[in-house]
């Protein structure tokens, strides 16, 4: 079981008596910890970068400048770290702009074939070196109220992270249905898998099954923590099917009062 912290006041309460107040803090400082995680996180995700930028730098200011192949690469790998740099800043914003957001902006009717041709321009763009075969089926005729901005990041988190974590030559497939309990989503890519113990984990602030392949996917961690805070706001929640070596599922459910 979980370890308790308390805080004990002694309390004068009459000649020569005292009153004992024991105070269960262990929430405080559960969230503390989670600040300082936090902070420590950030910290670290930043100063990967920063260090090789730093080193690739200092390598350019050698007198021996090196031949025009070694300062092409020198250049991607530095744009390649600045443009990290750039996704995780731009993400930890979007994540303190929905925590404080108080009051959820609800549009009166999500644009559902606006929505789907991003999807597509961003999965063609990714799909690129991957060669995958996707195929989306998105009931046209959906209507939904909601946050478009935000569900949008939602099914781009969900298909970017399919199209990363899948092996060239995968499966994926999308699928946004109208059902009797509501607007159901599901992502499924017969990819790695994710098992049992991470799956629980993988909604958590940097969180990442494989530490170093995730980092060179270009990944922030923050993905799915997003989505499921935005989910929230929706009254839905991420389901996450996986069987490692098989594959994985993501799904939600809009609830009925959103479709239209
Ligand atoms: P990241 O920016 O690292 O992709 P996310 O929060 O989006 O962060 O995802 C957290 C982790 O979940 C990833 O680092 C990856 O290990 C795992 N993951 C997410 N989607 C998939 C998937 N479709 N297949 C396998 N692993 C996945």
């Amino acid at each position: 079981s979980a370890q308790r912290t308390l805080e004990l006041h002694l309390v004068p309460y009459d000649i020569e008596q005292y009153l004992l107040i024991v105070r269960d803090i262990s929430h405080l400082k559960q969230l503390e910890q989670v600040r300082k995680d936090f902070v420590a996180n950030v910290s670290h995700e930043l100063r990967t970068p920063l260090t090789v930028l730093q080193g690739y730098l200092e390598v350019m200011d050698d007198e021996h400048l090196p031949d025009k192949a070694m300062w092409k690469k020198a250049h991607n790998v530095m744009l390649d770290q600045t443009k990290r740099m750039e996704l995780l800043v731009q993400q930890l914003l979007t994540l303190s702009r929905i925590e404080a957001a108080t009051k959820v902006p609800f549009d009166n009717e999500v644009d559902v074939p606006s929505l789907l041709a991003t999807l597509e321009q961003e999965a063609q763009a990714l799909n690129h070196d991957k060669q995958h075969q996707i195929s989306f089926a998105v009931d046209s005729k959906l209507k939904v109220t909601g946050v478009s901005e935000e569900l949008r990041s939602v099914f781009s988190n969900l298909l970017t992270n399919a199209i990363k974590y899948t092996p060239s030559n995968g499966i994926i497939q999308l699928s946004w249905q109208r059902q009797p309990n509501g607007a159901v989503f599901t992502i499924t890519d017969n990819g790695p898998g994710i098992a049992l113990q991470h799956v629980k984990r993988l909604t958590e602030r940097f969180y990442r099954v494989d530490e170093a392949r995730a980092r060179n996917t270009g990944g922030s961690g923050l993905g799915l923590a997003i989505v499921k805070h935005v989910l929230s706001w929706h009254n839905s929640k991420l389901v996450i099917n996986s069987e490692p070596g098989k594959g994985s599922r993501f799904s939600f459910t809009l609830p009925p009062e959103l479709v239209l």
